[in-house]
Parts: C-alpha cells; structure tokens; sequence
C-alpha cells in the first residue's frame, strides 16, 4: 500500500500477547500490565484473516512480538498458518530468548525467517536489575545453541540504557566481533516507562565503539526489514546497526503499521491513530469492511512521531509498546 506521503507500506508488527515473563525497567512496571482478558486478545484466526486481507494489499512481512511472542500457547502453528499466506514472504519474530534454548528447534520447523533477540547487557547481575527477574545464562545459553545451529538469521538488540556500564555496551557489540551476528543498538524512545530514562544517543555510542574497535565504515546496503543502519568494524564477523528514532528519525521511509494483541491496527508508535479491527472482526465484518478499515487508517497515517521535542505527548495520548 502507498500512503498518502507516498511511503510504501508492506510490513506489520503483531503483538500476539500483552504479557511477559520479563519486567524490563524501562517496558513494564514491576507488577507487570494490566491483563487483557483472554477474550478480548485477538484469536489466532483472526490474527491470520487480518494478516490474509493485508497479504491483499500487498503486505509482504510479519513482525511476531509482543509482550513476549513464544510465551503465547501454540505461537509456532501461528508462524505456520502466516507463512502459508500467499504473498507473505518473510515471517520474523522478537523475543527475550528466555524460551529460546528450548523452542529454537521448533522455531526453525516452523519456518521463522529470522529471529531477533533483546539483550541489553552481558554482566548477569545487571540483566537481573534491568528485567527485573531475568537469568542471563538461560538467553545465552539459547544464544550460543542459535549461532551454532545457524538455522535461523539472528540478530541481537540492544537497547542503549543510561547507566549500563560502556565496558557493557562494548561486550554486547563484541558478540558481532566474534561471531557472524548484527548487532543492533537501539535508542531509548520515549514510550511506556522508556520516557523515564536518560537518552543516550548513536554518536555517544559509535563514539565509544570506535575508541575500544577502531574507525566504522557504513555499509551501504539494506539487512533485514526495518530502519537499521549498519556500520562496519574492521575484523568483526557481524556488522553493527543502529536504530535512531530519536537523533535520526526514519518516519520519512516509514513502511510499518502495528497490531496490538487486541487487535487496534496503529499507523505509528507514537499516536493512538488507526482501526479498531477486532470491532469489525467480532460484529461479523467481510474482509471488505477489514480492508476498508485498512485503507482508511493507512490513509491518515501520521507524517512522523515528535519523540525528542517538547510536549512528545500531547493530553490524552498514551503509548505502550507492549500491546
Ligand atoms: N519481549 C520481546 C523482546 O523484548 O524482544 C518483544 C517485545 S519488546 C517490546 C521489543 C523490543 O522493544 C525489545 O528489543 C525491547 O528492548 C524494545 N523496547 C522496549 N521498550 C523500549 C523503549 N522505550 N525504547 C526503545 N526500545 C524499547
Ligand atoms: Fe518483556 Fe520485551 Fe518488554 Fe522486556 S522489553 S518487559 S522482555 S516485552
């Protein structure tokens, strides 16, 4: 689909469930969201018939995330039933890897296209601190099985926190160095409980990565689905990304839209715009009525987000990242 600032867009990004076996300090409060009923979170029937009408459309790539995707019963049938769709070529998951040790076999049977795991620290008493519940060896553990069956691309993420020490920053970006993974450091961004963290930005980090690695080149070319730009470090087996919306803002090539597990089509992370799908699902909707919801929503979808300028969220507008 073209918007109406001529922007193509072709990928969602499903939250399949609200919940988490992690607390990350700066996604969720310690007591974890307010649970969605079970009835109120999509179906996975409803999820495959939204993700058929956008196939349609010409949407090509599905983002499974969440919460936490493998936590939700049957996740893998799921990836099964949306890598069926015709037209759908690339079905991708983000995960904690908390279950990945055990679920990696499966994942890859199932057909993933990639898998993109969250790591923000290698030190096991700050992983702890930063998800609050977290146990370092169980990701790494399902880490090392990931790199050395190499059945599935993966990608590490790394959102930059205030206060994780550089020499931890650096030991993330080193996995890349010693092992044919990207490496993607993420800007803080200024949604849920991210809004009470300290911003640490690209430049502070490329800055730091260069005095331990030595000089970058970027990479001119395009990995992966999503707004990373990826520089190059002499000697490393992985390439080092950086996803900026903060101090580079990508809104200007957006191509995504998102789904919350209760099924609200968002056009952009920042705003409550979009389609109440699950409405039209559950009052007996055609995929007409769907794809016009659709068409609809995608047409006003906001020119950017303004995380990073003064009043980002104006009365009345939330932002969970979760959902
Ligand atoms: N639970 C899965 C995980 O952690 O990978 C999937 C959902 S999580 C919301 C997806 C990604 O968003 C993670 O890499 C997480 O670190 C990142 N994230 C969460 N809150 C963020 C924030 N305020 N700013 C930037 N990234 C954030
Ligand atoms: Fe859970 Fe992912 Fe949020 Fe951490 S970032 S609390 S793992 S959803």
């Amino acid at each position: 689909m073209i918007d109406e600032y001529g922007r193509e867009i072709d990928y969602i990004r499903i939250s399949v469930t609200d919940r988490c076996n992690l607390r990350c300090v700066y996604c969720m409060p310690e007591e974890g969201v307010p649970s969605i009923s079970h009835d109120e979170i999509l179906r996975f029937d409803e999820i495959t018939r939204i993700c058929r009408v956008l196939a349609g459309k010409g949407f090509k790539k599905v983002k499974l995330t969440g919460g936490e995707p493998l936590i939700r019963k049957g996740i893998l049938s799921l990836i099964k039933e949306i890598k069926a769709i015709d037209g759908i070529e690339n079905v991708t998951v983000t995960t904690n890897g908390v279950l990945l040790e055990e679920m990696y076999g499966a994942l890859a049977d199932a057909g993933v296209d990639a898998v993109t795991v969250s790591l923000d620290t290698l030190d096991p008493e700050m992983y702890r601190r930063l998800t609050r519940r977290g146990e370092l060896e169980t990701v790494l553990r399902g880490l090392t099985l990931a790199m050395r069956e190499n059945r599935i691309p993966l990608k590490i993420n790394c959102v930059s926190v205030y206060g994780v020490r550089e020499q931890e920053l650096l030991k993330v970006a080193a996995l890349a160095r010693d092992n044919a993974v990207h490496v993607r450091f993420i800007e803080m961004m200024p949604i849920g409980m991210g809004r009470e963290f300290t911003f640490v930005g690209e430049e502070e980090i490329r800055r730091m990565l260069e005095e331990a690695f030595g000089p970058a080149k970027t990479y001119g070319g395009v990995l992966g689905n999503g707004p990373a730009r990826y520089w190059e470090f002499e000697g490393f087996k992985g390439k080092i990304g950086f996803i900026s919306a903060v101090s580079h803002k990508f809104c200007s090539s957006c191509n995504r839209i998102r789904l919350t597990s209760d099924g609200f089509l968002k056009t952009c992370l920042q705003f409550d715009e979009g389609a109440d799908l699950r409405r039209i699902l559950r009052e007996g909707g055609s995929d007409e009525a769907l794809a016009a919801a659709i068409d609809e929503a995608v047409g006003r979808k906001p020119l950017g987000h303004n995380f990073g300028e003064k009043n980002t969220f104006p009365e009345g507008k939330t932002e969970e990242c979760h959902r």
